[in-house]
This record gives C-alpha cells, structure tokens and sequence, in this order.
C-alpha cells in the first residue's frame, strides 16, 4: 500500500459486522450485555476499558470505555463525583497509551447521537492510538481561542471564536493534568448546555480531546448536518450570536459569573 499519513483506511469487512443500536432499536445493546465483554483493560466499578470488538481502522490501536452500566444516562446526569472519575479513567489511559511511545499520537473523543457519527447509544468513549498520522499536524492555536465563559486557577471555558468546522465549539483547557476535576465540570455543563438550553436542544454532540503545547483541551461541539461550505471548500463559518450563547450559560451555570478580569 501507499505510504499514508494524512488518511486512515476505513476496514468495509469488520465495519459490515458491526451492530448498529442508534439506527436499530432492536438490536441487543452489547455494552449492557457486561458478561460477554471480551478484552477487558481495565476497569473502575461501572467504567470498563476494553479493546474494540470492531476495529475498522487500519493501522491503529482501538479502543472502548464503557461509562457506565445504565444505558439511558449521559454525561449530563452523571454526578460530579462520576463524572469526574470517568474523566480521570479516561484521561489517564490515553496518556498512558501517548507515553507508551507505540504511536506516532493517540486520539480521544466521544460520539453521542445520529449526527455524531456514532452507532452504539449506550455511552461510551474512545481511545485510539494512530501508528502513521500525526493528529496535531493540522492543528492551529486559533482553534482553541475564544471568549471566556468562565475560567478558574485550574482551567476556563470559552467559545470558539475561530471555529474549526464552524458554528459553535466550546473549548475546555487545563494547564496540568492533575486539574482533570475542572476538565469534567465543564465538559459536563457544555454537554448539559447542549442537550437541554442550545437552540430548542440538540441530541447530538461529539467530545475531541487534544494534548497541545502542555495544555490538556476539550472540544465539545453540537452536531447537525455539516455546513456544505465546510465541505466542499473547508471555510468554517461563525455565528452572529455569540455574545448570547455565552451569556446564557453564565446565567444558567455560573450564576451571572462573569470571567476573572
Ligand atoms: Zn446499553
């Protein structure tokens, strides 16, 4: 094959296989069925780390954390202790896998609903280390820039104002990893926000995280149908309503918290 480090090479055969329960109601969810788990890592309590059953990336290390054993929850009814832990199991076994030195970066993100590209409900992330590509090859500081929407000794919120794709992205920085704590109570607000207070609610969103420059980052971003501008000529667009979004959640979040000056 051609020597590849911008593309990976989705596996047909192994993706044919794979059961689908966002599509399909019907089908068994296999992450509730936890006594026919197969490769398990690791596990804490109801948070499991296992090798993915279906792994239709070549060239990569692909794996599954199972957040919880109750398929009908999501990041925004976790409590703050869950959330925390599970931000912790995940953070450290990407680190973990980055540190091995086996991958040329490791990848760590979360798909929820239809437009997330995700097929499994039952809440779960992944971690997925890349033998060829680079992810922070294309990466640009002004991705991560934005308005703050409330920052802390540990950490801070804003949103986009460069976006990547386009639209609204909420970016969550840590300047050290043992600040994992602050990374989950915004990842957990920003999804809250999502779910229940962004435009009418929106059931979709994905989870990218990023280690960049020393810093641990977080993007969570609503999903609808991608921009066709995006598409086909990769001009992100930016809304005109920023200053709503931001004030509206620090009104619901932080009680009317403004920034620290
Ligand atoms: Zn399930």
């Amino acid at each position: 094959m051609i020597e590849n480090n911008t593309h990976l090479q989705f596996l047909f055969n192994i993706g044919e296989k794979k059961p689908n329960s966002i599509d399909n109601n019907s089908t068994i969810c296999p992450f509730c069925d936890t006594k026919n788990l197969t490769d398990i890592l690791d596990r804490d309590g109801t948070i499991i780390l296992l090798k993915n059953k279906y792994p239709t990336l070549d060239n990569t290390f692909q794996t599954v954390i199972i957040e919880t054993d109750n398929c009908d929850d999501d990041m925004s009814t976790y409590s703050i202790e869950y959330m925390r832990k599970l931000i912790h199991f995940g953070m450290k076994h990407w680190l973990a896998l980055e540190n091995s030195g086996e991958f040329k970066s490791v990848i760590f993100y979360k798909n929820h609903g239809p437009y997330s590209g995700g097929t499994i409900k039952h809440p779960h992330m992944q971690i997925v280390g890349l033998n060829n590509i680079d992810y922070r090859e294309s990466l640009k500081d002004e991705i991560f820039q934005g308005t703050i929407i409330h920052e802390s000794k540990n950490g801070l919120i804003n949103l986009s104002s460069k976006p990547r794709v386009g639209f609204t992205e909420f970016n969550i920085i840590i300047y050290d990893r043992q600040n994992a704590d602050t990374m989950a109570d915004y990842i957990q607000i920003a999804v809250h926000y999502i779910l229940n207070n962004f435009s009418a609610g929106c059931g979709s969103f994905n989870l990218f995280f990023y280690h960049w420059k020393d810093k641990f980052i977080c993007k969570a971003i609503p999903r609808y149908v991608t921009s066709p501008l995006f598409v086909g000529y990769s001009i992100p667009q930016v809304s005109n309503r920023m200053d709503r979004i931001v004030e509206k959640m620090q009104s619901l979040y932080f009680n009317g918290e403004k920034p620290l000056e």
